[in-house]
């Protein structure tokens, strides 16, 4: 069995989803999970937005726009009345729900079954499309297998026992469709896995199932060495490490939610990202082997803030670092980067839900300073902090103002605290710098 998950932008139109459709039809059992067509999830974001503000009529005409669109696919993805039928049927029921929810008190809850709707109507327009084509498929509800425990995190115990009755269940079957992102939390209620989580989604199921191979079929051919939204000449990289490719994840890479890793790592399930467009294309495998030393790939994370604590009195005495930890560990906020001095200490945090009780807190021990606006970079590969040539990533400190750097907290992994006013340069730079140095010296 495999997993196969596509992107937005893998069922974002009627030619892309022909195109998944010929990448799944083959003899081998699979499981595909589906992300919302492009668009969509931002779409009932705003729709989120609006039903906040009391502004319904706004609520209303995206949801109107909304049915429009879907209904346009419709017409031209199915050839017969019996299909196109289904898919309206089902467009108009998720249609009056979004209306009906629009018209409610907004709440977590009643904001999460918004979400929810990208996922079902690709899920369900898809299947559809599979069946007109006779092909031997079947819908696989998330919602009766995907949930989370009082943390948060994936309830695996849970995801495995039903997800395996539901298989038993349609044994017959070829081809699973279900929808990525969505599950329940530990009280039943409809919940998300994160803005980009499809990919989580499907390494949780590979898991679960102990699957030979989970990929991830996205817009891009692989992993590239640097954002290729923000950096020209970028390329694929062949080959990634588990642990490399979760420290790109986690510190930015867009092509894989910040946890995609993390279910299949210790069970050592190989993760394949493949492009929808250019199925034929190697990609990018990840697994537990090492292949080469060196910064194999550079990637940043925005919205990062920056806490200096400066205690001139007592920051080496005995126990300050551990009631700092205590403090942040008390409201679960974790911390990325970390450097210390005499007489301060700075980090990083990348949630500031509690920024103002840590701060609160902090101040009862400390002087504090606070940085928005910040970005993490990040230089990920195998041993780089031993690597003859990491050095020449330091030039960028004659470029950019560096506000902290993290190096030899792992052989794997270098990080650079900098405004988030100078990510395009200092990516760019270190481009120049690391991946094409001939030019540079
Ligand atoms: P999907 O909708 O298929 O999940 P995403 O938009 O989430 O696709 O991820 C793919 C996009 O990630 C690419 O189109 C690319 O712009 C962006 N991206 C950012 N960093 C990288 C990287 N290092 N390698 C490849 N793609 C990247
Ligand atoms: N549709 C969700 C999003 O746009 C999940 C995903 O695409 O992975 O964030
Ligand atoms: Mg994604």
């Amino acid at each position: 069995m495999k997993i196969l998950k596509f992107g937005g932008t893998s069922v974002g139109s009627v030619k892309n989803m022909s195109l998944v459709k010929d990448i799944i039809n083959t003899s081998e059992k699979k499981i595909v999970v589906l992300s919302a067509m492009s668009g969509t999830t931002n779409t009932l974001v705003a729709v989120n937005t609006a039903i906040k503000n009391n502004e319904i009529a706004v609520a209303e005409s995206i949801i109107s726009s909304l049915s429009d669109n879907y209904l346009k696919v419709t017409e031209q993805l199915y050839q017969k009345a019996e299909y196109k039928e289904l898919a309206i049927n089902y467009i108009t029921k998720v249609i009056m729900q979004l209306q009906s929810l629009a018209t409610k008190p907004t709440s977590n809850h009643t904001e999460y079954q918004v979400l929810a709707q990208g996922e079902l109507l690709s899920t369900h327009l898809f299947y559809y499309f599979l069946k007109e084509h006779q092909i031997n498929a079947a819908l696989l509800p998330a919602l009766d297998f995907m949930r989370l425990d009082h943390f948060g995190e994936p309830d695996n115990f849970y995801i495995k026992k039903n997800l395996s009755q539901i298989l038993d269940s349609k044994n017959e079957v070829e081809i699973y469709i279900t929808q990525g992102f969505i599950t329940r939390d530990y009280m039943g209620e409809i919940s998300n896995l994160q803005r980009g989580g499809s990919d989580y989604t499907a390494t949780i199921i590979g898991a679960a199932l102990d699957v030979e191979e989970v990929q991830i079929w996205t817009d891009i051919d692989g992993f590239h060495n640097n954002d290729p939204r923000f950096v020209a000449n970028t390329h694929t990289i062949s080959h990634l490490s588990f642990e490399e490719a979760a420290e790109l994840a986690y510190f930015g890479a867009k092509i894989l939610h910040p946890q995609t890793v993390i279910p299949v790592r210790n069970k050592n399930i190989p993760v394949r990202l493949k492009n929808t467009m250019q199925p034929e294309a190697p990609g990018t495998l990840i697994d537990s082997s090492i292949h080469g030393e060196g910064i194999k790939a550079i990637a940043a994370k925005d919205g990062i803030t920056a806490i200096k604590i400066k205690s001139a009195r007592m920051l080496l005495a005995h126990g300050f670092l551990k009631k700092v930890f205590d403090i942040f560990d008390y409201y679960q906020t974790p911390i990325d980067m970390i450097t210390t001095s005499e007489i301060a200490v700075s980090l990083t945090i990348d949630n500031p839900t509690h920024l103002e009780s840590i701060c609160h807190e902090l101040e009862k021990i400390a002087a504090i300073e606070i940085e928005t606006n910040r970005s993490i970079v990040c230089l990920v590969g195998h041993n780089i902090v031993n690597h003859h040539e990491t050095p020449n990533l330091f030039q960028i400190l004659q470029d950019v103002n560096v506000r902290m750097i993290s190096y030899g907290g792992s052989n794997n992994n270098i990080s650079l605290l900098i405004n988030t006013n100078d990510k395009l340069e200092t990516l760019r730079k270190l481009n120049r710098y690391v991946f094409e140095p001939a030019e540079v010296f």
